[in-house]
This record gives structure tokens, C-alpha cells and sequence, in this order.
């Protein structure tokens, strides 16, 4: 089903539309949200619809993963409920000591005071699900809130970004919003989705990357033989080996999460996301090298994505991540290195 879904979305993105199109908002009509859920059988389906739109549009991409992301956690805590739902969710999970969001109220109905950071969607959206914790306790809940209420304050005047721009990932303050809660304490984090979820955010890394390439290789292509220089070539080499292991990391771990849904998927989501990220750092810096820097101050589509695409990698948790890697390795039972 949704192997269409990615090439649909394509379609609508090739298709006569206007430049200044609401994506999203054509996205959900056409109801190119409706993905496979993770670890059902079609995570590659729905990773691919994730590269497709990653590959069109980064900034669209933050908020068309959190919105098929929230449908995933949904159906996950409450299940059935997704299907039910309607306009555009945003997941709002970052904690810093300063975007740190309060619930008051011991029933399913709570409401909320403190902030969130990093709130992607928070102007457009219609819903959120943000983490939020209670007075002495050491776990978060995850909270359930229509956006268009009082008690919910937007600050978008602290965004100063120019990569993932219009991705508006912007402060938000509550003054006595109301919400709901969603699943128990913890769960969030600790049900299967989580990790899932994660490594589908390398899909997104991966589509960014594509899209890049497929510049240099567009080039390559439409040029005359006497312009495929070797070095070029060399290059679109390294961008061809990094897509490759790339994607067959991407591939092995959908399959993982499908033969394992109720596993904890954390090994193959962070091999995954360190891999995405390692390639789309190759990618940029190859594509730079063989093209110089006419892409990035002619091509607007180009610079867009060359922008945001070293910005989206930075949710990656890097080094944080490599020895969470590192830990599982340690840990692993079987040996993992043998073909
Ligand atoms: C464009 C954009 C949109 C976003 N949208 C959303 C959204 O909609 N919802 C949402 O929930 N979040 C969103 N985020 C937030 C994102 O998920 C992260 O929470 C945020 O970027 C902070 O990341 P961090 O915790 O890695 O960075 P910081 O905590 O600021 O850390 C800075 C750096 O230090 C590294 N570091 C931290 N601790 C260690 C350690 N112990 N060892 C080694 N290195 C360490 C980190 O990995 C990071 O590279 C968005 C981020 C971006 C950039």
C-alpha cells in the first residue's frame, strides 16, 4: 500500500502546484499521512514516504515526520484513536532545564504551566503531544493538547534560523492549558515506538542526502562526457558507497523492527542515525567539492536543502550517541561481527 504512498507523494511534489503551496496541508488531504505504523510489517514503506519528503523538503519533513509520528504514538498508547484524529499533530519530547512543561491535576484531564523548546509546528499545528512532568515525580507523562486554546503562548521571536527555517521549531509557554494525558507515566520512553520512531528520523537524513546528490549526479548526467571529470566522478564514488551502506543499514534495521516489534530497537535506531548522519555529511562535503559552490548561491532548491540539511543532522546526540552505541555492543549477546 504505502510503496505507493512514497511515490504519490512524489507525484503531488512534481505535479503543477504553486511554489508557496501548503505541502503539509496537501500531504494530509490527500491523506499521504496514512502510513504504515512501525514494526507492522511496511517500516521500509513508511520510511520511504519519509525520504520522499525529505528529498523535496527538509523544513516540510520536520513537521510531516512529528505529525506521522504523533498518529504512530497514538494508535501505539491508545489504540484505535489515530484513526479518528484530525488536522496536523507536532511531538514536542526535547527537555532543557529552561523548555520544561508542567502538569497540575491527578485525573486524565490535567493542565499545564512551565515551556517547551523546540516546539517544530507549533504556528501551523492543530495538536500536540508534548512530555510534561508532575510535582515529584521522576518520570514524564505525555500530554495530549489542542493548540488553539488560551493558556498557550507562542514565542517564535528567539528563531533565528536560516537552515530548517520553516520548520518554525519555536519556544512555547503554558499558562493553564489543558490537556490530556496518554499512557502512563514513562511510557513514552520505554514503549518499543520510541526507538522506532527514532530511527525513522534517519530516513529523513537520508532523503535530505539523496536529494543532494542527485544534484551532482543530474549534472553529471546532462553534461558532456569531456565534463565528468575524474574527480567528479571520484566524488559522486564516495556519495554512491555512503547512500549504499546507508540504505542497506536503513533496510536491515526496518526489517529488525518488523521481525521485533516489541523489542527494543535502540541498536539498529542508533546505528541507523549515526549512519544517516555520517552519510549526509559525506554527501554535503562531496557535493561541494565536485560541483564548488555554484549549487549553493544559483540553485535555490539546492541551498535550501544544503542549508538545512547540516542542521536537521544536528538532532542527532553525536558523540552521546556513539557511546550509547558502544554500551550496547558491550552488551549484545550474540557477536555481532560476522557476515
Ligand atoms: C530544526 C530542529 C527542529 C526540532 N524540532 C523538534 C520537535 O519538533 N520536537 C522535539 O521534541 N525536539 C525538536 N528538536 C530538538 C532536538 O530533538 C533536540 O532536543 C535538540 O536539538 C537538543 O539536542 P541535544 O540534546 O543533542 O543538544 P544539547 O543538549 O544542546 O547538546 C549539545 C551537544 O552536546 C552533545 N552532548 C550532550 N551530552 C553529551 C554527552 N554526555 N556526551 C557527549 N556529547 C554530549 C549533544 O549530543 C549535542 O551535540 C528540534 C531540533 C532542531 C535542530
Amino acid at each position: 500500500m504505502s510503496a505507493a504512498v512514497a511515490e504519490r507523494i512524489t507525484d503531488l511534489f512534481n505535479g503543477d502546484m504553486p511554489d508557496d503551496a501548503n505541502w503539509l496541508e496537501l500531504l494530509l488531504k490527500n491523506r499521504l499521512d496514512q502510513l504504515p505504523y512501525p514494526g507492522r510489517g511496511g517500516t521500509l514503506e513508511r520510511w520511504k514516504a519519509l525520504a520522499a519528503v525529505a528529498e523535496f523538503d527538509l523544513s516540510l519533513t520536520k513537521l510531516y515526520e512529528g505529525h506521522t509520528d504523533a498518529l504512530a504514538i497514538i494508535d501505539e498508547l491508545a489504540p484505535g484513536s489515530a484513526a479518528t484524529s484530525s488536522g496536523a499533530w507536532c511531538v514536542w519530547a526535547a527537555e532543557s532545564p529552561k523548555g520544561r512543561a508542567l502538569i497540575h491535576g491527578n485525573g486524565s484531564d490535567v493542565e499545564l504551566s512551565g515551556s517547551k523548546h523546540w516546539c517544530s509546528g507549533a504556528i501551523t499545528g492543530d495538536h500536540a503531544l508534548l512530555t510534561a512532568w508532575a510535582k515529584d515525580e521522576d518520570l514524564p507523562h505525555l500530554i495530549s493538547i489542542d493548540l488553539d486554546q488560551p493558556g498557550i503562548a507562542i514565542d517564535s521571536d528567539k528563531w533565528k534560523a536560516v537552515g530548517m527555517a520553516s520548520s518554525m521549531s519555536v519556544n512555547v509557554a503554558f499558562d493553564g492549558a489543558k490537556g490530556s494525558r496518554l499512557g502512563k507515566a514513562g511510557q513514552y520512553l520505554s514503549r518499543p515506538g520510541f526507538w522506532q520512531g527514532g530511527a525513522g528520523i534517519a530516513a529523513c537524513w537520508y532523503g535530505g542526502a539523496v536529494g543532494i546528490a542527485t544534484a551532482l549526479r543530474k549534472g553529471l548526467l546532462e553534461s558532456s562526457g569531456d565534463d565528468q571529470q575524474g574527480y567528479k566522478l571520484a566524488s559522486l564514488g564516495k556519495i554512491d558507497l555512503a547512500l549504499e551502506e546507508t540504505g542497506a543499514i536503513l533496510r536491515h534495521a526496518a526489517r529488525w523492527i518488523d521481525d521485533h516489534p516489541f523489542f527494543d530497537a535502540s541498536q539498529v535506531a542508533l546505528t541507523a542515525r549515526l549512519s544517516a548522519e555520517k552519510c549526509a555529511k559525506s554527501v554535503i562535503d562531496e557535493v561541494g567539492k565536485a560541483m564548488g559552490a555554484t549549487p549553493f548561491c544559483l540553485n535555490e532548491k539546492f541551498a535550501k536543502a544544503a542549508a538545512d540539511l547540516p542542521v536537521f543532522i544536528r538532532q542527532s546526540h553525536a558523540e552521546k550517541d556513539f557511546a550509547a552505541l558502544g554500551e550496547r555492543s558491550l552488551t549484545r549477546e550474540a557477536p555481532a561481527w560476522s557476515l
